[in-house]
């Protein structure tokens, strides 16, 4: 069973007036929507969208630290007694819950009437960040979404939305290591860094974390196997 995992398609990461704006995200938006309506020829058993969800304080915005916006931080673990730290970026205040900012761009608000999609947010603990749909960084924490996946029998996924370099990557890693079948649709995905490279360095990784990079949806594996 397929799924279509839609990332972080909200106002605050679309240009020209989100706070926290990937270059061309807004051209990715139409060509989404689209591939949701076609989700019976593409044979997409589940939708879903995944929203990050931050609280006003949230640990991954400069300003909760007095610092300039996309400097660099070193986060350190939430869980009490571990010292461990990870490097991350500091972001412009973006998605906070209930706000315009983290409203999932308008066209695709009206397809979340659909029985078969599900909206997972991540983000809403304040003390971590979180690229991944599935945890957070430090992989403590898991959202919906792997149980959502499970409960309905999804083992192939596709994962298309925002950006491609952070939460599409962090997603698709994930998934993969989660045994998914996993590729990323790369037009319909847009990065922060989308110099040569930066994308040389992501198709590396995700080349070793077993994802697929791929410029089109694919056809269905196992359609093809009963045609
Ligand atoms: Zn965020």
């Amino acid at each position: 069973m397929r799924a279509l995992i839609v990332t972080d398609m909200q106002n605050d990461f679309l240009p020209p007036k989100g706070s926290l704006p990937v270059p061309h995200g807004d051209e990715i938006v139409q060509p989404i929507l689209d591939l949701i309506r076609q989700e019976e020829q593409q044979d997409f058993h589940r939708i879903v969208l995944v929203r990050d969800w931050h609280t006003r304080n949230h640990t991954s915005f400069a300003k909760s630290h007095d610092l300039p916006e996309y400097s660099q931080f070193e986060y350190k673990s939430p869980r009490p007694g571990d010292k461990s730290t990870q490097m991350g970026t500091l972001w412009p205040v973006h998605c906070v819950q209930n706000t315009w900012g983290s409203q999932l761009a308008n066209p695709l608000l009206k397809e979340t009437y659909h029985t078969h999609l599900k909206i997972v947010d991540k983000g809403f603990l304040s003390d971590r960040e979180y690229y991944s749909g599935f945890s957070d960084i430090w992989d403590f924490h898991k959202t919906e979404l792997h149980d959502y996946l499970q409960k309905h029998h999804i083992t192939e996924v596709l994962v298309v939305g925002l950006a491609l370099d952070y939460c599409v990557k962090a997603t698709a890693i994930s998934a993969a290591k989660l045994g998914y079948n996993t590729t990323v649709v790369k037009s319909l995905t847009r990065a922060i860094h989308d110099d040569d490279e930066h994308m040389k360095q992501l198709e590396k990784e995700l080349k070793e974390n077993n994802v697929k990079l791929v410029d089109e949806v694919p056809p269905h594996q196992s359609a093809n196997a009963t045609a």
